[in-house]
């Protein structure tokens, strides 16, 4: 469904990322893995479509991914949700959702004169979604509150609903768990479950290998920029280039 045909991206004379081809299949759970610097967020940028390969081609169900700039919604389906979610902090925890989303298609200003009931029906549709999925997260409740108040791990949580709005078909996750608590990661890991069943596949770069063990079907791990592994979580610890590549040969 989504896949890197031979891509590299260099940063002047750095390659972050060496002729990696893979592909993720519909509802899969992927861990990119490899420690500092081997080129997990460049990957997961590329894919995203947030920057551009140097080489080579990045395809969503045989279209090419475009990169495009950070505030422009991706047709394709693709969501990327960010290490440190940056909510504005004077919107509220239901705007951040509504922005995270678009309105139904031909919500106009001249269809809201024209069929103010169906836009209002939609609306409400659109605003009952965001609600659905704050549920979810156990944010329903914050909806009136300013976004910037929650605490890190609920923002995370905010962002990762508010990716949902859209009903992306591939979402990206950058260090979902990154400073979540102990009882916030399980919970994590049960919404991203869902998320699955949903009909979503998830590409997910994390260092908690336990998060990643438990949570994802395949592991590619990256060393210097390259694949050098595609296989189950558990089966990571028994490759002795990953080992080599984590220990810093
Ligand atoms: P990881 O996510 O695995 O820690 P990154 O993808 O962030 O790795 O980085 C891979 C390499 O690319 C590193 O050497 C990093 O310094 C370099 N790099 C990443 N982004 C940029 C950039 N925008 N400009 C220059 N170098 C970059």
């Amino acid at each position: 469904m989504l896949s890197a045909h031979d891509v590299t991206r260099s940063f002047g004379g750095l390659t972050a990322v060496n002729h990696v081809s893979l592909e993720i299949g519909p509802r899969e759970i992927v861990g990119l893995v490899g420690p500092n610097g081997s080129g997990k967020t460049t990957l997961l940028n590329l894919l995203s479509g947030f920057l551009a390969p140097t080489s080579g081609e990045i395809r969503f169900d045989g279209t090419a991914v475009r990169a495009r700039r950070a505030w422009q919604p991706s047709r394709l389906g693709l969501r990327r949700t960010f290490q440190l979610p940056k909510l504005p902090a004077r919107m509220s925890v239901l705007e951040v959702m509504l922005a995270g989303g678009r309105l139904p298609a031909g919500a106009s200003p001249w269809r809201s004169l024209l069929t103010p009931g169906a836009v209002r029906r939609e609306e409400a549709a659109f605003i009952g979604k965001a609600m659905g999925l704050l549920a979810e997260v156990d944010l329903a409740g914050l909806a009136d509150h300013p976004a910037g108040g929650l605490s890190g791990g609920q923002q995370k949580l905010l962002g990762l609903a508010a990716a949902l709005m859209d009903d992306p078909a591939v979402l990206l996750l950058d260090e979902p768990t990154a400073g979540v608590n102990p009882s916030l990661r399980r919970r994590m890991a049960d919404h991203l479950r869902r998320i699955r069943e949903g009909g979503t596949a998830l590409v997910i770069v994390e260092h908690d290998m336990g998060f990643i063990g438990d949570l994802c079907d395949r592991c590619l791990a990256l060393d210097k920029g390259a694949v050098i592994a595609n296989c189950r979580p558990d089966e990571l610890s028994g490759n002795q280039q990953v080992v080599e590549a984590y220990l810093g040969r």
